[in-house]
């Protein structure tokens, strides 16, 4: 029997124009970096999808934070309103390194939510992030990554009169610039993944520093 218990979304806010984090009292302990299940029994995925919690551990609300990609279960998160219920799982997954060193975030789009738990965590001085987002617009927890003492670089790759970098990352450059002893954490696209895992081991950083959680087949 699957193991599930059902919360109540208790607010909602936009972060894109296509990108929804949804709040629900935290029902449970987690680490920083892990995902839950979401079910619909209507919907003929039993073993429902996975979601990373994008809050953090002592946050007041757990949080998930969804890209509407036109699924059944993207595009029902995205139009939840606040009471509504949703079935959940508990918090699983080992993305998070639980290591001193500093990190090095390295996200796409909505593929910030793990790296975000864990970066913002604690210790947030000390750590790097890189985000890429297809517009200025597109950019989720904007005013949050602004606040903290992590240094974020944005990449935007689809608006030329962006405020920010416009183009992708240089993977050379990330691991010039970063401690020696640092550990990356990669999440986004499988194709984002792979592609900056193999970039990040020509420049001579070994697999253990490196630790990666893939969302979707495409981008
Ligand atoms: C460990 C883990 C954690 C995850 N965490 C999150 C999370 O925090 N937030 C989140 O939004 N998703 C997350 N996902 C992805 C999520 O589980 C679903 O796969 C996603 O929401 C799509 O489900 P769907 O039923 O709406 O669409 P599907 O029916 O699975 O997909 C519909 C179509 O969209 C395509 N597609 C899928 N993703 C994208 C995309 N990003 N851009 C363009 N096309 C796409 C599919 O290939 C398919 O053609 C996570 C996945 C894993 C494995």
């Amino acid at each position: 029997m699957r193991d599930s218990l059902t919360v109540t979304i208790d607010h909602i806010r936009h972060e894109a124009p296509d990108i929804v984090t949804l709040y629900f009292t935290r029902p449970f302990e987690f680490t920083a970096g892990q995902y839950i299940s979401v079910y619909f029994d209507d919907v003929d995925v039993p073993e429902g999808k996975a979601y990373s919690l994008s809050s953090r551990p002592n946050d007041e609300f757990a949080s998930i934070t969804v890209k509407d990609v036109g699924g059944p279960f993207s595009s029902r998160l995205c139009a939840m309103r606040a009471g509504d219920s949703l079935a959940i799982s508990r918090a699983y997954g080992h993305f998070n390194p639980q290591t001193d060193s500093a990190l090095v975030g390295i996200a796409a789009g909505v593929g910030l939510s793990p790296v975000w738990s864990i970066i913002s965590a604690n210790d947030h001085a000390k750590h790097t992030l890189h985000f890429g987002n297809i517009t200025d617009s597109h950019i989720p927890f904007h005013e949050e990554l602004a606040q903290l003492e992590t240094r974020v670089e944005h990449y935007i790759t689809r608006q030329a009169d962006t405020i920010y970098h416009h183009g992708r990352m240089e993977v050379t450059r990330i691991v010039a610039e970063a401690e020696a002893e640092a550990h990356y954490l990669i999440c986004g696209s499988v194709d984002f993944v792979r592609d900056i895992f193999r970039q990040l081991e020509s420049a001579g950083i070994s697999r253990k520093k490196i630790s990666t959680e893939i969302f979707f087949e495409h981008s």
